[in-house]
């Protein structure tokens, strides 16, 4: 520790990634704020596949070229059942998501920082002075705790957040997936239009929890894509094993072709997703969480951007409220949010849809549930859209008379499954 006088900010942030550095972006120009984050610069590794929805890049644009950052637009989803010989294609006349290419996003974000925000990389966040109302943040620099005064903490520092941890008020994450990912150079062959589709694979007992994605991209120019799965946390210690064998699988099958050697990727990352829905306690006095940190992923989908980018820009608006002298400001954040297409519902609906899925065990069952979608297929991605972003719900793309037989076949493997041993 050094004796120097520790330097003194309004708002610290611990975490600079989407919602960090939207939150960086958003202050009023006349806080002092401090952003720090584990990595040794910003954008260094993102952990995140990087698809957008349409909403999305409509909230990057407010503040952000987001556009440089897109490598393609995706128009069509592809679900390919279990056999991996039964597929189909649902598409939309124009773009449902977007691929970016995530480490220029974030790096980006961090270069046009406003000059009332000092960013320091390769700094850790790990305790407080006063784990009830902290006034003292410690860092850690190259071996060297150092400590900073703050008016103000914010965790935008991921699922498993420190901030949660030392912090008593605040509630912590408890459920996760384990999701893992590699960018290789090559190309997808399955589909009529292979860089404008999204993969979605449906292999129950081979990658419980989720399943697996392919998303075609570009990097430096080149054609590549990115391919992942995720697993429960407990069986973590398998992905390595499962995505080489789910990649040699396409390879034999001809649905990809790699460029690079298949053993050395590009980019490798695995990563906690949590999909427990939004914590209760996301703040407490001076202490407010954002972003993963606070809950804001599809418990289903698991997709956090969104959530990110919202909470980062709102939360902004309330921490500069809190520091004005209102001390109830920090309980709008949520209401906030809720104003950007219903999140706050989309959230609650993606965790009824979790607890359907995590009832699935078997193949037989997630084979099931791909022939109801299936007979579904002309409508399936706009209802998907619709349930995403708007208040409809999936769940009336497949509840209709004429799926009767086929559904209670579904709800009979379903309850099978609930003898079958998990994982
Ligand atoms: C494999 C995978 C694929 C995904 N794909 C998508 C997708 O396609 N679309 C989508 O919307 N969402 C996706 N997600 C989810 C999305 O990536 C997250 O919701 C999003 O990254 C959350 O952003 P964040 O800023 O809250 O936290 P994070 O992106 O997790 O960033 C947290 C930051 O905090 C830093 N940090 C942590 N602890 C400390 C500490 N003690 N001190 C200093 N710094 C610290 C970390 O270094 C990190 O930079 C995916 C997630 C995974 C794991």
């Amino acid at each position: 520790m050094t004796n120097t006088q520790p330097e003194s900010f309004d708002v610290v942030i611990v975490g600079a990634s989407f919602s960090g550095l939207t939150l960086a972006h958003h202050l009023p120009k006349t806080l002092k704020v401090l952003i720090v984050d584990a990595k040794p610069t910003a954008g260094a590794t993102v952990e995140s596949t990087g698809l957008i929805t349409e909403h999305t890049r409509e909230e990057f644009k407010t503040f952000f070229p987001i556009d440089d950052h897109i490598t393609n637009p995706i128009t069509t989803i592809a679900v390919i059942a279990p056999n991996y010989d039964d597929w189909f294609v649902s598409q939309t006349a124009s773009p449902w998501i977007y691929q970016t290419d995530t480490k220029s996003l974030v790096k980006t974000l961090a270069a046009t920082l406003p000059k009332n925000v000092t960013l320091k990389t390769s700094t850790a966040f790990t305790k407080v002075d006063d784990q009830d109302q902290p006034k003292f943040i410690t860092l850690l620099h190259q071996g060297k705790q150092y400590q900073v005064e703050t008016k103000f903490l914010v965790g935008a520092d991921g699922g498993n957040s420190k901030v949660a941890q030392v912090i008593n008020g605040l509630s912590k994450n408890k459920n996760f997936l384990f999701g893992f990912e590699q960018v290789h150079y090559g190309e997808v062959h399955l589909g009529p239009i292979p860089e404008e589709t999204i993969y979605h694979f449906w292999f129950g007992e081979f990658s419980l929890g989720y399943g697996g994605w392919l998303s075609p991209t570009r990097l430096n120019g080149k054609p590549a894509f990115r391919i992942g799965i995720a697993k429960l946390p407990k069986d973590r210690g398998e992905v390595h094993e499962l995505l080489k064998r789910f990649l040699s699988l396409l390879q034999r099958r001809g649905i990809i072709t790699i460029t690079n050697d298949p053993n050395k990727p590009d980019y490798v990352f695995g990563s906690h997703i949590p999909i427990g829905g939004v914590l209760k306690n996301i703040h407490h006095n001076n202490t407010l969480l954002i972003g993963d940190a606070g809950g804001f992923c599809g418990a289903f989908a698991a997709d956090g951007i969104k959530g990110s980018v919202v909470s980062g820009k709102e939360s902004a608006n309330v921490i500069t409220r809190f520091l004005s002298g209102e001390p109830y400001a920090l309980q709008k954040l949520k209401p906030q949010m809720n104003k950007h297409h219903s999140l706050m519902h989309y959230y609650k609906k993606q965790v009824h849809y979790r607890f359907i899925w995590d009832l699935m065990k078997r193949d037989r069952t997630f084979t099931q549930m791909y022939k109801v979608i299936e007979s579904e297929k002309e409508s399936f991605l706009e209802q998907f859209c619709d349930s995403k972003e708007k208040r409809k719900s999936l769940a009336w793309t497949v509840i209709k008379f004429k799926h009767v037989p086929k559904l209670v076949k579904y709800t009979w493997y379903l309850f099978c499954d609930r003898f079958a041993r998990k994982g």
